[in-house]
Order: structure tokens, then C-alpha cells, then sequence
């Protein structure tokens, strides 16, 4: 597959955050936190010691995801909230390279790798729109939010406050899907549009969880237990050229959300 350089800055998503989320459930739930290390404080924000210590001891019941962030739940109530940022990455087994947290639940090590920085330990959650898996986010609910919204409808659907965990990659296979154009104003969407993208938004990402989220050549993501993704092999347009509808692809003129937007001249009108 040829990659544009259009895009190549990228972070996990629903799909790759919801991935580490089962595989982290499914192999620690149960266990009790035995012991934790802090890196070097290079955080942008670091967790507060307190709050680490406080886990001690305390055994893991779930792992809960809320848009892009893991919520790891103990028992007394007490809660982990990581976010890995551009290139985090939770890693099951020993140290690697760029480790900034590790904590040790009954022998078994989890630790958070992370070279660019941005991943963030402990941190509080934002404000979240409707997870977009859920009966919660709805044709009507995309409908109303986005009236006389003038802002382009990729950055809407990539704001979490308006839906959670979408990001470049989903948003963009979630238009094309959709053939809307990524620049068009979010207000300008007709109901029928909205119904066909909140139905893309929804298969799309169930896809990529299906999948194990997406892995690109130039993206740090692999999941706890170092394998790749499979959706970067099932994209529409995202990183290509020409796309999987035989036509050459565009990128907007005017940026969005910081970068320029790919998206086919011939589907998305
Ligand atoms: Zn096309």
C-alpha cells in the first residue's frame, strides 16, 4: 500500500483503544496491584502519588473505556484513567524502550511506553459526547447537534465532546463512506445525510474493533501483546492515493482540525 504524506500524524482511536481494553480485562481482572514505578518525571502531567498509592493492594474489576481513554476500575471505587496520547502503548511482559509508568499486578508487569510524550496517567476525563456504538448517538442526535454548526463536518465528528473516540483515520473512511466531504459546514447536513453518516460512523468502527484497530507503517500502535492491527489493510481512502473506488483522491485546500483532508472528488459531493 503507497501512503500519502499527507497524514502521518495519527493516534489510537475507538478501535485501538477498545482493543487494548478487552485484552487488558480479559488477562488482569481479578488480580491485585502489587506495585508500581514512575519513570523519570517527563509527564506532560504527572500522576499524583497519592492516588497511585491508594491502589495498592486493591484488585482490578474492570477495564472501562470511554472514548480514547482506559478507565481501569479497583475495587474501594478507586480508578486508573490512562490516555496514550499519539504513540502510547500498554505493553503485557517487561520493560521497553521510552517506559514512563509500569505497575505490577500478582507478577504479572503492564507497562506504558511511550516516545512522543503525550500519553497521560492518572489524568481527569473530559467532557464526552455519545460513544458512537451506543443507541445514544443517533441520526437525530448527530442532526440536532450539528444545526447551525458552520465549522467543516470532519472536524465536528472528530470534537469528543460532540461524539467520543473518533479520530483522522475513522472520520475519514466514516465521510467517504458516507460520500460527504469532509470540508463540507456540519450545519449543512440534511437529515438523510446525517442518517447514511451516523450508520458509516458505526460500521466503520465496529470494523476496526473487529479488526484489532488499524496499524500504518509509520504508527507506533500494536496492541498489549505486540501484534498489529487489521484495518489499515480494509481502508476505502485513508493513506492512499487512488482510492479502493478507482479514483484519484484529493486533499482539502484548507485545513481541518490542523491537517489537510483526503477525500474522492467523484463519491463525496
Ligand atoms: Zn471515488
Amino acid at each position: 500500500m503507497v501512503y500519502t504524506r499527507l497524514e502521518t500524524i495519527r493516534m489510537p482511536e475507538l478501535p485501538e483503544v477498545e482493543t487494548v481494553r478487552r485484552i487488558l480485562e480479559e488477562r488482569l481482572k481479578g488480580l491485585k496491584l502489587t506495585s508500581y514505578e514512575l519513570g523519570r518525571p517527563t509527564f506532560y502531567r504527572a500522576p499524583p502519588k497519592a492516588s497511585l498509592d491508594a491502589l495498592l493492594g486493591a484488585t482490578l474489576e474492570a477495564v472501562r473505556r470511554r472514548g480514547k481513554y482506559l478507565i481501569l476500575s479497583f475495587s474501594g471505587g478507586k480508578e486508573l484513567t490512562l490516555h496514550l496520547g499519539m504513540s502510547g502503548r500498554i505493553v503485557l511482559g517487561g520493560k521497553g524502550p521510552h517506559t514512563r509508568f509500569q505497575f505490577t499486578v500478582e507478577g504479572q508487569v503492564v507497562s506504558f511506553n511511550d516516545a512522543r510524550r503525550f500519553g497521560r496517567v492518572g489524568c481527569e476525563l473530559p467532557e464526552f459526547g455519545p460513544e458512537p456504538l451506543s443507541a445514544e448517538f443517533s441520526p437525530s442526535y448527530l442532526f440536532k447537534t450539528l444545526r447551525k454548526r458552520k465549522a467543516p463536518i470532519k472536524a465536528m465528528l472528530m470534537d469528543q465532546a460532540i461524539v467520543a473516540g473518533l479520530g483522522n483515520i475513522y472520520a475519514t473512511e466514516a465521510l467517504f463512506e458516507a460520500r460527504i466531504r469532509p470540508g463540507k459546514a456540519a450545519g449543512a447536513l440534511s437529515r438523510a445525510d446525517c442518517e447514511r453518516l451516523t450508520a458509516a460512523i458505526k460500521k466503520v468502527l465496529a470494523l476496526g474493533v473487529e479488526l484489532g484497530g488499524s496499524t500504518l507503517e509509520d504508527s507506533a500502535y500494536l496492541d498489549p501483546l505486540g501484534r498489529p492491527g487489521g484495518f489499515q489493510d480494509r481502508v476505502a481512502i485513508y493513506g492512499r492515493k487512488t482510492g479502493l473506488c478507482g479514483h484519484a483522491l484529493k486533499a482539502t485546500r484548507k485545513t481541518i482540525s490542523g491537517r489537510t483532508s483526503l477525500y474522492c472528488p467523484v463519491c463525496q459531493q
